[in-house]
C-alpha cells in the first residue's frame, strides 16, 4: 500500500485542506505516514502570511530535495499560498517538485475519481468545512489576497451536502471556514448570503452546532446578526478582527471601517446575541503607530471586554503595501513591550469573564480526553474539562463548573442535555 505524507503550516484553511486531501488520499488506497522517508507522496501544505512561515515552507522544500532526487518513485507536491504564486517561477526555483497546485484545485493526477467525495474517513465530532476560499480586501499588511487570489465561494448545495455527509459519519459540530465568511456568496448565480447557509444547516437532523470563522467588520451585516441571535444550532460565538483602537491605523491598514462603527457592531451583536462569547485581532507596533495610538486599542480592549485576543506584533511582508510605502519604524523590543501589554490586560479580564462561570451549568461537546479527563468546548467555545469513567465521546454533557482560570473551565458532569445551558 503507497504512503503519504503532508506537511502543514498556516491557518486553520490549511489544515481543513490538508484533512480532506488525506482523506481523499485514503479513498485512492493511501495509507498515513508520519515519517517523510517512507512516504511515497509528500504534499508540502504551505503559509506565507509572515516572512518567517515562508521561510520554513522553503527550508522544508531544500531539506526534501536529496530524498527526492535520491528516491525516483516519489512524488513531491506542494499546495498553500506558496503555490498560488509564480509557479513558472517556482518550477524553476525547485525543478525537483513534481506539482504545484492551488488550495481547493486537487491536480489532475489525483482527479481520476473526481465523482469520490473528499471527507475525512473517520472525523472527530468537530470539524472544519471551507466554505469560501481568498480575499477582496486588501488590508494594507497581509499578503493573503495576492497568494490566495479573490474571493470564491463554493456552492450552497455542496456546503449542504458535505455537512449532511459529515453528520451521517458522526460529526456533531461544523466550524465553516473562510478568510472573510461574511462574504460568502456574493460571487454565486443566486447570492446566497451566511445566513441563508445557516438557515439550510441548521434544518440537518443531528447536526448539534455550527461555529464560523472569520467575520469582517464591514461586511457583518443585521440579518446576520439576527440569523445567530434566531438558529438554536449557530453558537454564540463570533470571531471580529479589530486589529486597532485608533481610526489614523486602521485606515493606513485599509480596513474600511471606523471605531466608531466597531464599537456599535459589537453593541448590536450583545444586544441580540446574549451571552454571546466575542474573541478579536489586534496588531501591535504597526509603522508609526504612536503611545497615544497604541493606547487607543489598550483603551477600546478594556472597555469592551473580550473573551480572547489574539495579539501579533507587526512585521512587514514582501508584496504588500504597507511594506511598500512604510517605514517599518517601531523597534522591536518596543513591539514585544506592546504585545506584553496587552497579554497581561487580556489575561486578567479573560480570568475575570470566565470566573462568572463558576458555579454555573455549561454544554459541552465532548472532543477528546487528554490527561485522564474528558475535554470539549462550551457554544462560546471555551475549554472545559471533567473527570468522569464513562464513554462520553461526541456526546453533549451538562457540567457544572468547580474551578476556571483565563484559558479554561473545570467541572464535574452532571448528565447528558440536548439543549443549550451556557
Ligand atoms: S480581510 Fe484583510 S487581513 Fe483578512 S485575509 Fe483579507 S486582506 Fe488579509
Amino acid at each position: 500500500m503507497p504512503h503519504y505524507y503532508i506537511w502543514t503550516t498556516g491557518c486553520q484553511m490549511n489544515k481543513a485542506e490538508s484533512e480532506r486531501l488525506g482523506a481523499y488520499l485514503k479513498q485512492l488506497g493511501y495509507q498515513a505516514t508520519a515519517v517523510a522517508e517512507e512516504a511515497d507522496l509528500i504534499v508540502l501544505n504551505s503559509c506565507v502570511v509572515r516572512q518567517s512561515a515562508e521561510n520554513r515552507a522553503i527550508n522544508k522544500l531544500n531539506a526534501l530535495k536529496a530524498l527526492r532526487i535520491s528516491r525516483p518513485g516519489l512524488t513531491l507536491a506542494v499546495t498553500g499560498c506558496l503555490a498560488s504564486s509564480d509557479i513558472d517561477q517556482l518550477k524553476q526555483n525547485f525543478p525537483y517538485v513534481d506539482y504545484f497546485f492551488k488550495p481547493g484545485d486537487l491536480p489532475a493526477w489525483l482527479e481520476r475519481a473526481e465523482a469520490v467525495r473528499i471527507l475525512p474517513q473517520h472525523p472527530s465530532p468537530s470539524t472544519f468545512v471551507p466554505i469560501i476560499q481568498g480575499c477582496n480586501n486588501f488590508c494594507s499588511y497581509c499578503i493573503v489576497p495576492y497568494r490566495r487570489g479573490r474571493e470564491k465561494s463554493r456552492p450552497l448545495e455542496d456546503v449542504v451536502g458535505e455537512v449532511r455527509e459529515l453528520v451521517h459519519r458522526g460529526v456533531r459540530e461544523v466550524t465553516l471556514l473562510g478568510q472573510n465568511v461574511d462574504s460568502y456568496g456574493h460571487d454565486l448565480p443566486v447570492k446566497p448570503d451566511l445566513a441563508d447557509l445557516f438557515n439550510e444547516l441548521n434544518a440537518i437532523d443531528e447536526l448539534a452546532r455550527i461555529r464560523f470563522l472569520t467575520n469582517h467588520p464591514k461586511d457583518m451585516t443585521s440579518r446576520l446578526i439576527e440569523a445567530i441571535a434566531c438558529l438554536d444550532k449557530v453558537c454564540e460565538q463570533i470571531s471580529l478582527p479589530v486589529q486597532s483602537g485608533d481610526n489614523g491605523i486602521l485606515k493606513a491598514m485599509r480596513r474600511g471601517y471606523t471605531v466608531e462603527h466597531y464599537r456599535q457592531l459589537i453593541g448590536e451583536i450583545r444586544s441580540k446575541v446574549p451571552g454571546v462569547a466575542l474573541s478579536t485581532d489586534v496588531i501591535v507596533g504597526f509603522p508609526s503607530e504612536s503611545q497615544q495610538q497604541f493606547q487607543q486599542t489598550v483603551d477600546l480592549l478594556s472597555e469592551l471586554r473580550f473573551d480572547t485576543v489574539h495579539v501579533a506584533v507587526y512585521s512587514p511582508r514582501s508584496g504588500t503595501a504597507a511594506s511598500r510605502e512604510l517605514e517599518d519604524n517601531i523597534p522591536l523590543a518596543e513591539k514585544k513591550e506592546r504585545l506584553n501589554r496587552v497579554e497581561q490586560l487580556q489575561e486578567g479580564i479573560a480570568g475575570e469573564i470566565n470566573s462568572r462561570l463558576s458555579g454555573k451549568t455549561v454544554e459541552v461537546l465532548v472532543e477528546g480526553r487528554k490527561k485522564g479527563k474528558w475535554r470539549g468546548r462550551t457554544r462560546g467555545g471555551k475549554l472545559v474539562f471533567f473527570g468522569d469513567s464513562g464513554d462520553f465521546l461526541g456526546q453533549l454533557a451538562e457540567v457544572s463548573i468547580r474551578k476556571t482560570s483565563p484559558w479554561s473551565l473545570e467541572g464535574k458532569k452532571r448528565g447528558k442535555c440536548s439543549r443549550e445551558v451556557v
